[in-house]
């Protein structure tokens, strides 16, 4: 096939959603209002917004169409059959169960599996994940490898499996009731694992009797880079690596939110017929009935067809080409960015930015700040505001201070992209001007959501 060098939105537009524009001192006045904190905003106040690719993607012609078919029966619905068997499809699993989002599934799985006194290892857990993990008792491990945030590896998303290997003989296996695998992995960037990677934990677990698991949020991403990057796996089809991949764990937790392409929904899934009952349990206390979870009809056909569309190569080339698009962009005019730009993401690395700006008055606040007063462009901290509180009320820098800008799925066009090229341009022109943040006001946990801040020395 040709390779061109311009890859196209493979859609066209069929319905749109209004723009509304903004000068720089509006944008102004609306973060002084929300305390500068981006998650304060009206989301109408804002150009293009890079928060997060979760749940804010635009769904298909047929996906909209498919909603029309959503059967709200309490039990048996025909739209829950639809849903069992376009995840069976890709994820052949015993049992399914569907979840209003990817965390009520966690919550059901640890509030089964975890407690006090139990570790679960995974490459890195979700921010979800890991509240849910802790929330029973259980400690949450991250084991994948720390690596320079420049360093250009195909598969740096892979677990540790030598660290794997330490944990088990440290903490024994009794106290591990689950490996977890997060594909791609979102806490580091986005980053791909790979097929040898899911093989060697699989032949671990097996060695010592352990259930692995997939936290699959972004599985088509993940099998895409597979076939891009592994040996060996070029000729395959998507469904099939997917197969692949689910063959070698025992279950999975998913937010449909992600490679679900709806904008609500996820689904617990496994094998055991013991574990499932104890989950289905728990599901009916918190969730719902098992034929629906925490969904209505409408959303179990949404995600169906999401399923099917997710799969398609156009769209995954499409995907993570223009996510590389935005990334190499920014790179070429020397804006540090994590390397290789990951799936649905593209970090920037604000320490390296604004070295002048330490890690305890905030440069990735300073940085996500900048970009929506100069374009009205919303990105989210993921540094030390959002990680540097211990829990004895201190402070400390986070590991690294980035900016990410998600890109939700099919909803930006290419231009939006240049458009937000040009805003980071002329914010990096301007880098040394920026300025720190102090916090003014948060509450103990979670503190990125609602902090409010103060510019410093201005
Ligand atoms: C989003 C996400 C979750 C949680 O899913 P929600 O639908 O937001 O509850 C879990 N794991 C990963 C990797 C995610 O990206």
């Amino acid at each position: 096939m040709t390779e061109w060098r311009t890859i196209i939105e493979p859609f066209r537009i069929h319905s749109v959603e209004p723009i509304r524009m903004s000068t720089p001192a509006e944008r102004a006045g609306w973060l002084a209002t929300a305390g500068w904190n981006l998650f304060g905003l009206h989301a109408d106040d804002v150009i293009i917004d890079l928060l997060t690719d979760s749940g804010t993607g635009a769904m298909s012609r047929d996906q909209w169409a498919a909603i029309q078919h959503g059967d709200e029966s309490y039990a048996g619905s025909p739209s829950w059959f639809r849903f069992q068997a376009a995840v069976q499809a890709l994820f052949p699993f015993r049992h399914v169960i569907p979840t209003h989002q990817g965390r009520a599934a966690e919550k059901i799985l640890f509030s089964v599996i975890g407690g006090p006194g139990t570790v679960v290892p995974s490459n890195a857990h979700f921010d979800t994940t890991r509240a849910n993990v802790e929330a029973t008792g259980a400690l949450a491990l991250d084991l994948a490898p720390v690596l320079p945030p420049d360093a250009i590896l195909p598969f740096k998303g892979d677990m540790d499996v030598a660290a794997l290997e330490r944990t088990i003989a440290e903490v024994g296996r009794d106290a591990i009731p689950a490996v977890f695998l997060t594909v791609t992995n979102n806490s580091m960037g986005g980053q791909p694992v790979s097929l040898a990677n899911i093989r060697a934990v699989r032949a671990v677990c097996d060695r010592h009797g352990l259930p692995l698991f997939l936290d699959a949020c972004r599985f088509a991403e993940n099998a895409w880079f597979i076939k891009l990057r592994e040996a060996g796996q070029a000729h395959r089809s998507i469904p099939d690596i997917v197969h692949e991949m689910a063959s070698l764990v025992d279950g999975m937790t998913m937010s449909a939110k992600k490679d679900g392409m709806a904008n609500i929904g996820g689904w617990l899934a496994m094998d055991d017929d013991d574990l499932a009952e104890r989950c289905r349990t728990q599901l009916i206390l918190t969730e719902g009935f098992p034929t629906y979870g925490g969904l209505a009809g409408r959303d179990l056909e949404a995600i169906a067809q999401g399923l099917a569309e997710v799969v398609d190569e156009d769209y995954l080339r499409y995907r993570i080409r223009s996510t590389a698009y935005l990334g190499e962009a920014l790179a070429a005019m020397g804006v540090p960015v994590v390397q290789p730009i990951g799936g649905h993401a593209v970090y920037l690395d604000a320490r390296a930015l604004l070295p002048h700006i330490p890690p305890l008055e905030y440069p990735g606040q300073a940085l996500a700040c900048a970009l929506y007063e100069e374009g009205g462009i919303r990105g989210c901290e993921i540094g030390t505001v959002m990680f540097g509180r211990q829990p004895d009320g201190t402070e400390l820098a986070a590991r690294m201070d980035l900016v990410r800008l998600a890109i939700p799925r099919r909803t930006y066009t290419q231009s939006h992209i240049d458009y937000v090229i040009e805003v980071v341009e002329r914010v990096a022109a301007r880098a040394a001007s920026l300025r720190g943040f102090r916090i003014t006001d948060a509450p103990p946990a979670l503190r990125h959501f609602t902090a409010r801040f103060e510019p410093l020395g201005g």
